[in-house]
C-alpha cells in the first residue's frame, strides 16, 4: 500500500525495480546498467531498456492517483535501479500546476490554451524533474559524487538535490552566467566551477573530467536516467487533461530531450493502456542566437549545424544539442514546427506571459511564448486546437534581462498630493 502524507510529499511507497539494462538507440545493442552514455559498438546514446511486461502488470491510473503529488507518482514509469526507498532524493518536484490561460488565450486568438508551470519546482526549473531521477539513478548504482555541465539551472537543481541526499557535488558553469544562477548553486555548498568559456566548452571538459574522476554527471553519464525525469511532464498533462491529450503541445528545446520525451511519455501512456487518444502535434521554441535546432528544422534536414550561442535565453544556449536529431524527427511525425525569435520578442515573451496570466518565467518561458505567438500567427497552430504550452524556469532568476524595460511607474514623494497628481496623469 501507498501511504501519502499531505504535508510530505515524499512517497513511502513500494517500488519494484524495472530496468533491464541500457539500450543503444541507433543499434539497439543492450548493456549492462552503469554510469554510461555511449554505445560500446556504435558509439551511439544509451537510454534506459526497460521490463515493459512489469511494468505492464502494474501501472494503473488508480495507482497514480494514489500516489504523491509529486513525479513519483509515476514512479512505475520511471527508472527504478533499487527497490530501497532510502536512494531515492525527493524535494517534492512535479505535478506542478496545469492551469488555464483564457486571458492569453484571447490575445492570441486560441480557443483554448493550457500552461504548463514548472516555475514551481524546488530549485525554480523544470530541471528539477530530471535531476531527482539521475540522483536516484547514482545512488542506487552507489556513485557518491554528483556533477553537471550546466547553463545555471542544472547547476542550481544538482545543488538542492546533492544536499538534500548528503552527497558532494561538483556543478560546472560557464563563468559569465547571471549572477542569481551562481547564488543559487553556491547557497547549497556546492562546488561551483566557473569556467573561462561556453557551455559547449564546459560540457567537454565534463566529458573528460568524468572519465578520469568517476564522478557521476547527471547530464553525460548518467544522462539516460537523467532524459527519463523528463517524461514526466508529458505524464502530468494526461493526468492533469483527465487522461486526454491536447492537440498541441509547444515546449523550449536547448539539448532537445525534454521534447523528444514528453512524445516518449505519450507513447507511453498508450502502449500501457492509460489513455486512448492520438500523439498530439508537437512544436519546438528556440532564441534565434542559439537555433541551430529551428535552422535545419528550416532546411527540412536532419542534419544539425552547430552554432556559437549569442542570446539572453541562456538556459537553452546549446550549440551543439545532444538530442537535436531525434527532436527534429518528434517534429516531423507528429506535424509539428521548430521555430525561432530575436531576444526583444523573448523579453516581450516574459512580459505578455506575466501580465495576461501572472507568471513570471524566465528567458525560456519568455521564448516559448513568443514562439507560441508566432506559431498561431503563422497558421502551424490552428485557432481551435487546444494547446499546452511549456513554461520551464522562474523569472525570478534571470531578472537582468528585464531590468531596462519595467520599473516603477511612478516616483513620488510621501506626499498625498504629489500621488494623486501621479496618477491622474
Ligand atoms: C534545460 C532547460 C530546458 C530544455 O532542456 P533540454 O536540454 O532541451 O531538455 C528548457 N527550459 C529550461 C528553463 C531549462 O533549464
Ligand atoms: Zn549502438
Amino acid at each position: 500500500m501507498t501511504t501519502l502524507d499531505v504535508v510530505n510529499p515524499v512517497w513511502t511507497g513500494d517500488f519494484a525495480v524495472n530496468v533491464t539494462g541500457l539500450r543503444c538507440r541507433e543499434c539497439g545493442e543492450t548493456e549492462e546498467l552503469g554510469a554510461s552514455h555511449v554505445c560500446s559498438w556504435c558509439f551511439g546514446p544509451l537510454e534506459v531498456a526497460y521490463d515493459e511486461a512489469a511494468i505492464g502488470s502494474r501501472v494503473t491510473r488508480e495507482r497514480i492517483a494514489a500516489g504523491p503529488r509529486s513525479l513519483w507518482r509515476y514512479g512505475d514509469l520511471l527508472p527504478v535501479l533499487s527497490d530501497d526507498p532510502a536512494v531515492r532524493v525527493d524535494l517534492g518536484t512535479g505535478f506542478t500546476p496545469l492551469r488555464p490561460a483564457p486571458r492569453l488565450a484571447e490575445r492570441l486568438g486560441l480557443r483554448e490554451l493550457w500552461l504548463k508551470d514548472d516555475t514551481r519546482n524546488p530549485s525554480g526549473s523544470f530541471k528539477d524533474r530530471v535531476v531527482t531521477i539521475a540522483l536516484s539513478a547514482a545512488r542506487a548504482l552507489g556513485i557518491d559524487t554528483i556533477a553537471c555541465a550546466s547553463t545555471g539551472n542544472l547547476a542550481n537543481s544538482v545543488s538542492a538535490h546533492a544536499a538534500a541526499a548528503g552527497v558532494r557535488a561538483y556543478v560546472l558553469i560557464p563563468r559569465d552566467l547571471e549572477r542569481s544562477k551562481i547564488l543559487g548553486s553556491a547557497v547549497y555548498g556546492a562546488n561551483v566551477v566557473a569556467v573561462d568559456g561556453n557551455y559547449d566548452d564546459v560540457n567537454r571538459l565534463a566529458a573528460e573530467v568524468a572519465d578520469v574522476e568517476g564522478w557521476g554527471f547527471v547530464n553525460v553519464n548518467l544522462r539516460a536516467f537523467y532524459a527519463e525525469g523528463s517524461k514526466t511532464i508529458g505524464y502530468e498533462i494526461a493526468e492533469q487533461l483527465g487522461w486526454e491529450l491536447p492537440d498541441h503541445v509547444v515546449a523550449p528545446l536547448a539539448s532537445g530531450a525534454m521534447y523528444v520525451k514528453i512524445r516518449r511519455a505519450f507513447q507511453d501512456l498508450q502502449r500501457h493502456g492509460l489513455i486512448d487518444a492520438e500523439i498530439p502535434r508537437m512544436s519546438g521554441a528556440q532564441a534565434t542566437g542559439c537555433s541551430p535546432i529551428a535552422e535545419a528544422y528550416g532546411r527540412d534536414s536532419l542534419d544539425i549545424e552547430p552554432q556559437r550561442p549569442d542570446t539572453i535565453a541562456r538556459s537553452l544556449a546549446i550549440g551543439n544539442p545532444a538530442d537535436g536529431y531525434y527532436a527534429l524527427k518528434v517534429a516531423r511525425e507528429t506535424g509539428g514546427a521548430i521555430g525561432h525569435v530575436p531576444d526583444d520578442e523573448v523579453v516581450a515573451g516574459i512580459r505578455l506571459l506575466a501580465e495576461t496570466e501572472g507568471i513570471f518565467a524566465e528567458t525560456a518561458g519568455g521564448v516559448t511564448v513568443a514562439n507560441l505567438v508566432r506559431f498561431v500567427e503563422s497558421g502551424v497552430i490552428e485557432p481551435g486546437e487546444r494547446t499546452v504550452a511549456v513554461i520551464s524556469g522562474n523569472g525570478y532568476k534571470t531578472v537582468e534581462v528585464l531590468s531596462d524595460t519595467v520599473g516603477p511607474t511612478f516616483e513620488v514623494a510621501p506626499s498625498l498630493d504629489e500621488l494623486r497628481a501621479a496618477i491622474a496623469g
